[in-house]
């Protein structure tokens, strides 16, 4: 009998941020295929599980895509019960769609579990919403990466949206930011970046298009972070948030 995988969103860090349907199937699962930035402490929901990493990191691959795909589906076909564990949700650049393409080519059935995506809740947890009432009505999801050929035309996604969030961010914000006032986003457009976010190693600079590479250089920002831009950062002075390993009644 065919097995079932399921493509888990591990939420953008904080490993209480996965659904309650993700833990779930994390605790029924024979094999879990986990990503870098899947939060390591939710391995521990699926303590019978064996554990196969799959991670990327910048220019090195654990795993080319092909061979996770063949994975999931031999793994699959087998019989088991898989959970394809990725960081944020797994529809937002995570290359899901490619893993779910190659579950139902191959037969093998699969569910997809949405998670929060680091590209709303990155800008949050700074302390800026990617929608506010007279200030934003639309935001868009960009990447900044061009690895792979696959450029953005930054020019157009620019022009679409009041808020734009650019993930995969650090290590090129110079270009990003210049890209962006040259497609006619104002200079002194307010701008911020957050790492780490929802983990306890979240830091985040705020400044203009303009200043921000250069203040993010300066404050050592690198991956995994998120830039977005728009008027709504500038509530991010406003909407500060306690820590909450020292404030709240529940951690
Ligand atoms: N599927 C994921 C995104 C994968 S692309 C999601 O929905 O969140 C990886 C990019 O996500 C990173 O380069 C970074 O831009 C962003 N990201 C992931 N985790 C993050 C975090 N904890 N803080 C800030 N940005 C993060």
């Amino acid at each position: 009998m065919s097995g079932v995988v399921y493509l888990v969103g591990a939420g953008p860090g904080d490993p209480k941020l996965i659904t309650v349907r993700g833990a779930e199937v994390l605790g029924l699962a024979d094999v879990v295929v986990y990503d870098r930035l899947a939060s390591p402490a939710l391995l521990d929901l699926a303590p019978g599980a064996e554990r196969i990493y799959a991670g990327k990191e910048p220019g090195r691959a654990a795993m080319r895509q092909e061979q996770i795909d063949a994975l999931l589906v031999e793994r699959g076909l087998a019989g088991d019960l898989v959970v394809r564990l990725k960081g944020g949700d797994p529809f937002v650049f995570g290359r899901g769609g490619e893993e779910a393409l190659a579950c139902a080519r191959a037969g093998v059935p699969f569910e997809v579990v949405s998670g929060v995506s680091s590209a709303i809740a990155a800008p949050a947890a700074a302390g800026i919403p990617v929608t506010h009432r007279g200030v934003a009505q639309s935001f868009a999801v960009v990447t900044a990466s061009t690895a792979h050929g696959d450029g953005v035309d930054l020019a157009s996604v620019a022009r679409s949206a009041d808020t734009l969030v650019l993930l995969m961010a650090a290590g090129r914000l110079e270009g990003t930011c210049r890209s962006l006032i040259d497609a006619g986003r104002p200079e002194d457009e307010p701008a911020a970046i957050v790492q780490w976010a929802t983990t306890p190693d979240q830091r985040h600079v705020v400044g203009t298009l303009a200043d921000l590479p250069a203040l993010a250089l300066a404050a050592s920002i690198g991956p995994p972070a998120t830039l977005v831009v728009g008027n709504v950062v500038a509530l991010a002075g406003e909407l500060v948030q306690p820590d909450p390993a020292t404030t709240s009644a529940v951690r």
